[in-house]
């Protein structure tokens, strides 16, 4: 059983099977959750609740958030019973959220002066390889603590790798959710101009999954468009907001625009369902 106490803040789609991990790895956890019926999942499991941020800050070594977006971060930093609200030091602050890099990069400072720390560390991979320890996680922030909240993060990824200073792994993740983003509009495309020409949809998908393009992203999301199965893993409002991100830093070429467009306008009606559900709002065009 390790020492290190770990404090899990966002019980979502994500955060839920991440902390689980910790849990199983011998962690000792403490939850929190806005909406606390979630907290009981991980309660059954072992984990302790907490009733605020500070509170959670107060029982842990390193607190871990996965939280939606800017603005929950926020909240969770800056509210009432907030994590910069709390008269703790000593601690190590790591945000698992897709982010932007600015938010992270206002935010360090704030913890330092309390005597904590914050790590930027975003994750590549879904609900299943957060199911299964296998996310690849990138690090912005002081290599120094990044040694030491290491072996916590090697329970959830199968790769954490060290990007630069504080916000560099939140534009590293936005770069690779740029590419997702061209991924599953392409993937989508292409199954469209297949369909409308007489080749059914589970065909091209088996071509695609034994061409040199297949990969795994292809693989399950190819499943759930021929199993007509759109429930999110990855939400298209996550991938709307990381496109807007990418956007107010400066992403401006022809494909990424085309992408933040598509996107941005398919949230209205698909944002609750999964990333692939562009397929239905193009299919609409
Ligand atoms: P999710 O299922 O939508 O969960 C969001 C979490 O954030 C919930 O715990 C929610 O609390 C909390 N939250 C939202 N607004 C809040 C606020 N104002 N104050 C406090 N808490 C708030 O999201 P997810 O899929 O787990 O994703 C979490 C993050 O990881 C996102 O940044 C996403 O872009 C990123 N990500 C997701 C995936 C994926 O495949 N799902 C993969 C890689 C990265 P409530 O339960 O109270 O609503």
């Amino acid at each position: 059983m390790s020492t290190i106490k770990i404090g899990w803040i966002g019980l979502g789609r994500m955060g839920i099977p991440m902390a689980q991990q910790l849990i199983k790895a011998g962690f000792p956890v403490t939850v929190y959750n806005r909406n606390k019926a979630k907290e009981s999942a991980l309660q059954s499991t072992g984990a302790k609740a907490a009733a605020t941020p500070a509170e959670v800050l107060q029982q842990s070594d390193i607190v871990i958030l996965m939280v939606s977006d800017d603005e929950a971060t926020r909240e969770i930093f800056t509210g009432t019973n907030g994590l910069l609200h709390a008269n703790f030091s000593g601690k190590i602050i790591i945000n698992m959220s897709t982010v932007s890099p600015g938010i992270s990069r206002e935010l360090a400072p704030l913890c330092e002066q309390q005597g904590n720390y914050y790590l930027d560390a975003p994750v590549s991979g879904s609900v299943k390889q957060a199911e299964e320890g296998q996310l690849v996680i990138m690090v912005g922030g002081e290599a120094s603590i990044l040694h030491q909240a290491k072996p916590v993060l090697e329970r959830m990824g199968k790769l954490v790798i060290h990007i630069g200073d504080t916000g560099s792994g939140n534009t590293a993740k936005l770069a690779i959710n740029i590419l997702l983003g061209f991924h599953a509009q392409g993937l989508a495309e292409a199954v469209l101009f297949a369909q409308q020409h007489g080749v059914k949809p589970e065909n091209f998908i088996t071509i695609f999954n034994n061409s040199a393009l297949g990969n795994i992203f292809g693989k399950i999301k190819g499943d759930a468009i021929i199993n007509n199965q759109y429930q999110a893993a990855f939400a298209l409002k996550h991938i709307a907001k990381d496109l807007r991100l990418a956007k107010a830093e400066g992403l401006t070429t022809p494909l990424g625009e085309v992408a933040h467009n598509s996107f941005q306008q398919a949230e209205t009606k698909f944002g609750e369902e999964d990333i692939i559900a562009i397929i239905k709002y193009l299919g609409q065009q």
